[in-house]
């Protein structure tokens, strides 16, 4: 599932591709999968609301979602789901491309998505994109900030994992993110939020920013790959601290990784460096 680096990988390689081209040819295939909001429900895009004969000036991102922003205003977001990717190879559309744009370049992009967990969206302006689907995020997991997340967590009775999963909060941390983060700031992913003292969600933050930031930069340096047939951006796999390690032993202290559930979801941490009790100042 494509986390936070893919995503900003894939909004990287797209830039050069499109920044001030003109999209002279937009296809929408699946009309379930390229949609305008309405009211209450949603409608397949026509191809003139998916940027069919405009210029592209802006690629923005917000946690897992990209944005491409035409001159003229119109906006789609992108959301990659569990399999989606941005395909620019020469040849053959890829199985399962769902819409595809061509450029006035000669190139063309399409989004191919084998499981359909993703989705583009349509937007006549991007305040309105803004409005409607990113007003629910939190700010950006690159920003975030010591003080938005002790807020954040305040009176929170949930695992802090639990919070940092929540794109509500923090926008873009995955799961695999979620533990290396707590990893580095030497927290239990199973502690109550509102029992980890301040200072340590001020470290959390911290670490979420840099561990990010370093995922961003590896995946940037293999976005060669991004070109590859198969479409999958950067392939070079993270020195993971702890997540998909349970059993084995800790990189710091050599202690045995332990692995349970938190929110549903696969966790793994160090008994040893990440402290949970001791934690609490409230
Ligand atoms: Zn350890």
């Amino acid at each position: 599932m494509p986390e936070l680096p893919e995503v900003e990988s894939v909004r990287r390689s797209l830039e050069p591709l499109v920044l001030g081209r003109v999209i002279t040819r937009a296809e929408v295939r699946r009309r379930d999968f390229c949609v305008v909001l309405a009211e209450k429900n949603s409608r397949g895009a026509s191809p003139a609301e998916f940027l069919e004969n405009a210029r592209v000036t802006r690629l923005e991102r917000l946690g897992k979602q990209i944005a491409i922003v035409a001159a003229d205003g119109r906006s789609v977001c992108l959301q990659l789901g569990m399999s989606g990717y941005v395909d620019s190879t020469r040849g053959d559309d890829p199985a399962h491309t769902h819409a595809a744009w061509t450029l006035d370049s000669g190139e063309r992009v399409r989004f191919v998505d084998p499981r359909r967990f993703g989705g583009l969206t349509c937007y006549p302006t991007f305040e309105s994109l803004r409005e409607r689907q990113w007003a629910e995020l939190g700010p950006d997991a690159l920003e975030t900030t010591p003080e938005h997340l002790i807020e954040a967590c305040r009176d929170a009775r949930r695992a802090i994992k639990a919070v940092l999963l929540d794109q509500g909060v923090v926008a873009g941390v995955g799961n695999i993110y979620a533990d290396e983060s707590l990893f580095l700031a030497g927290i239990d992913p199973r502690t109550m939020a509102r029992r980890v003292a301040p200072e340590r969600l001020a470290r959390l933050a911290e670490s979420v920013r840099l561990v990010l930031a370093r995922a961003v930069e590896l995946r940037g340096s293999t976005l060669r790959d991004y070109r590859d047939p198969s479409g999958q951006p950067g392939s070079a796999q993270t020195a993971h601290a702890v997540y998909g390690r349970g059993g084995e032993a800790c990189v710091r202290c050599t202690t045995t990784l332990r692995s349970c559930r938190v929110s549903q979801r696969a966790t793994v941490w160090c008994p040893s460096c990440q402290r949970r009790g001791s934690l609490s100042s409230r």
